[in-house]
């Protein structure tokens, strides 16, 4: 860090991504990614000719792409806005939106606090219930930005859309915005709700359930007036926000929404195997509704597991903070992949109950 960062950024601590490991090959597990490609249709979207056209600048507006999801989910092309995947999303609405300060639970997605951070907001961090629950009432009457991750990250708890609608009914001079971003794995979208609260903003992305991380592909859904503010500050930081190849591999998933839902159908049989597997091992692990679980053993310590794992080349999740510590976070990954997890589980937890016998 050099002497002439402004010293508010110098204390800020930045979000720390999952490790993408380039030495050698893991069965990785550890960020949500999805273990199946996207639909065919996205492969051959990007083609020689799109690779020539990289000498122009994107289209700003997504015209294409937008046109296409307002149609796919039934709402007009000015209630949706695209960007560097929801990241970026996350970031414009702090941007936008936190001047009287944000609220958001203590355990979950990690960049809501560095996002705060960023801008110099006020964070009104409120415990997650014991059981990892939302304590819905501490989320109302707050009218300041509202964040709310559904389903949370990384319990994979889902809130109903029940009382998303009375978090939303309750803050009516706040932004209420949902991270939907694992919403495609079971849980119930705010989408409908979008009519009747002009405060919501439902974020969603293709990084997960479409298989396109890589592309960076975010989208979000609101009042045509809450639209605009994202547009301005788009226009305010990075125009081309979402490159020419992106917009087109974008546009072709949806051609190909029945792979999609095949995949995410998979994912949810693959993480009901993973679950109960894990509680007949003796885990504790809460109900997910996203593509991953989040698992605690009886005994063995959450660090020393993703260790073992490690050592024998499965990538999971750890986070430190006294809640957490015990856990793992495990994305879902393939039948296969998954089968080699429980089974090196087994084994490690085996060893680990003999050793400590003596
Ligand atoms: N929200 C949540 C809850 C997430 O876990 C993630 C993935 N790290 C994101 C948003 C960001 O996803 P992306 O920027 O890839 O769309």
């Amino acid at each position: 860090m050099s002497r002439f960062l402004s010293s508010r950024l110098a204390a800020m601590e930045s979000y720390v991504p999952g490790e993408q490991p380039q030495d050698r090959r893991y069965i990785k597990l550890n960020t949500n990614e999805s273990p199946y490609p996207p639909p065919p249709g996205v492969l051959n979207a990007v083609g020689q000719a799109q690779m020539a056209a990289l000498r122009l600048y994107s289209d700003p507006t997504c015209r294409m792409l937008r046109e296409k999801l307002a149609q796919r989910y039934e709402v007009g092309t000015k209630n949706v806005f695209l960007a560097n995947g929801s990241d970026e999303i996350l970031n414009f609405a702090f941007m936008a939106y936190g001047e009287r300060g944000a609220v958001f639970p203590d355990i979950t997605y990690g960049f809501y606090k560095v996002f705060a951070d960023l801008y110099g907001l006020t964070a009104e961090i409120v415990p997650l219930l014991p059981d990892f629950t939302v304590n819905v009432s501490r989320f109302c009457n707050q009218n300041k930005l509202v964040v709310l991750a559904n389903p949370n990250a990384p319990t994979g708890i889902a809130l109903s859309r029940q009382a998303v609608e009375t978090i939303a009914a309750q803050n009516p001079d706040g932004i209420v915005l949902i991270d939907e971003a694992y919403v495609d794995f079971g849980a119930q979208s705010a989408l409908p709700l979008l009519s009747k609260y002009n405060n919501l903003l439902v974020v969603q992305t293709y990084s997960k359930s479409r298989s396109m991380a890589g592309a960076r592909l975010g989208f979000a859904f609101g009042a045509e007036e809450v639209i605009a503010d994202l547009e301005k500050i788009k226009y305010a930081t990075n125009p081309y926000n979402v490159n020419r190849l992106t917009q087109l591999a974008g546009t072709a998933s949806l051609d190909e929404d029945a792979y999609t839902k095949e995949k995410c159908a998979e994912i949810i049989q693959t993480r009901d195997y993973v679950t109960k597997a894990l509680r007949d091992l003796e885990f504790t692990v809460p109900d997910s509704l996203a593509n991953f679980v989040f698992a605690k053993h009886k005994t063995m310590r959450g660090e020393a597991l993703y260790k073992s794992l490690k050592q024998r080349g499965i990538l999971v999740r750890h986070f430190s903070g006294e809640r957490l510590e015990d856990y793992n976070r495990i994305t879902i990954g393939s039948p296969e992949e998954m089968k080699i997890f429980i089974q090196t589980v087994r084994e490690i937890i085996g060893g680990y109950h003999e050793t400590s016998n003596h």
